[in-house]
């Protein structure tokens, strides 16, 4: 059996491979804390599901057009005005099956091959594959060491003829960090100057603390939504907690909408009609959920950052927003792919390695679960690495003894 060059050339998804993992641990009966996980803990929003159990007891389940159905796209269009300030129209947007599969349709529909796409680190893991997947080449600007903020005249200097897009993630999975609003101002007008695709992946952007907020990237432009080079990717499965309904999508002008469409057309066929309905009803319902979904995460926060503090050598920068913080573990080790393996192995806790975000020497934790998991989490990483902390523990019933340090 002979597998392509570009199949084999494609990593597997690290923070899928880690939960895969803690599921075959759990299931031994070891007592895993997942910190590695990207998903909230609460309930699809009973809208969602109503309207999701609507669909499927009406029995008419059908293909609908490609890039989405014309009641979600009116959906997203009414969140597009409230939330961006922008009114489009149907045929700008394109709804898909999860804002990572956009992300890829989008990518397939822009790149040429060596067409380079810049992203800044730390960057989301499925980025760089991506952009490899469709024959393009990830260019990886990296923040001065013990930032997580690039600086703009180093995506400059990154730029080349080759340069067909660069990709804004604010607030930023895995740092957590909310780009200030005057850099994304800079960018919008640099890229609309130069006709380079500026997309924003806006998956986290009502997930923002401390009375922050995120701006719309619209404001910065006079270009109307056909001119513009902002492309903005959104979805349900962070801010509603609906990551297993699987739908995201692209607002953009009316040409690549249409080259989606036929993509999307000849790929999925469309994004199944029952989530589709489940997205609709998360969008057109009580938005209080969303408040309420980022006041926990808020306090979650506060909470791990408080841990953290007990533990000797780490640094942390408080995370402005999303779920997760990427404290530097250097005091430990370099390697974050090997500490991560002996947390897992010794304190049974999940986390994913830095490296995987073009941050080596931190990990990604996420603090998307329980404050008892968080703070468990923790205690546990503590008890593994800091030889301050007390060399017993209970992890689950066994009673655990530290021989290593
Ligand atoms: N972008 C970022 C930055 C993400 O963290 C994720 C999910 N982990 C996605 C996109 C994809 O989201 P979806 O579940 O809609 O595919």
């Amino acid at each position: 059996m002979t597998i392509s060059h570009l199949a084999r050339a494609i990593a597997e998804s690290p923070t899928l491979k880690l939960n895969e993992e803690a599921r075959i641990l759990r299931e031994r009966g070891e007592s895993v804390i997942h910190l590695g996980i990207g998903e909230p803990k609460n309930k699809a929003p009973i809208t969602a599901i109503l309207s999701a159990a609507a669909k499927i007891s009406s029995g008419d389940i059908k293909y609908s057009p490609p890039d989405g159905t014309p009641s979600l796209k009116k959906a997203i269009i009414r969140y597009t005005e409230e939330n961006y300030g922008r009114y489009v129209a149907p045929e700008n947007v394109a709804v898909s099956s999860g804002a990572k599969f956009s992300l890829y349709n989008l990518f397939y529909s822009l790149i040429d091959p060596q067409d380079e796409v810049i992203l800044l680190a730390p960057y989301w893991v499925s980025y760089p594959e991506i952009i490899k997947m469709v024959n393009g080449i990830p260019v990886i600007v990296t923040p001065e060491d013990g930032t997580f903020h690039p600086r703009f005249e180093d995506i400059e200097k990154a730029v080349t003829p080759y340069t067909k897009a660069i990709i804004v993630n604010s607030p930023n999975n895995p740092s957590g960090v909310l780009y200030r609003e005057d850099f994304i101002a800079q960018i919008v007008d640099y890229c609309e100057r130069k006709g380079i695709y500026l997309v924003m992946d806006d998956i986290y952007h009502k997930l923002v603390f401390d009375h922050k907020k995120c701006p719309s990237p619209y404001q910065f432009t006079t270009k109307d939504i056909e001119n513009t080079k902002i492309i903005v990717v959104n979805g349900v499965s962070k801010l509603y907690g609906m990551t297993g309904f699987r739908i995201g999508w692209v607002v953009t002008n009316r040409r690549l909408v249409s080259v989606l469409h036929n993509i999307q057309a000849q790929t999925e066929s469309c994004p199944s009609v029952v989530l589709q309905a489940a997205a609709e009803g998360a969008l057109n319902g009580m938005q209080s959920v969303v408040e309420s979904l980022r006041l926990t995460i808020e306090n979650n926060r506060n909470i791990i950052l408080q841990e953290l503090k007990t533990v000797n050598g780490i640094r942390v920068m408080p995370p402005d927003g999303t779920f997760y913080c990427l404290p530097d573990f250097r005091a430990y080790s370099n390697n974050s792919v090997e500490l991560a393996n002996f947390l897992l192995r010794k304190a049974f806790v999940v986390t994913v390695p830095g490296k995987e975000f073009g941050m080596e020497g931190h990990l990604r934790l996420s603090f998307a679960g329980s404050v008892k998991d968080i703070m468990t989490g923790i205690e546990r990483i503590r008890w593994a690495l800091d030889p301050n902390a007390p060399s017993e523990i209970y992890i689950g019933d066994r009673r655990m003894v530290r021989d290593w340090l």
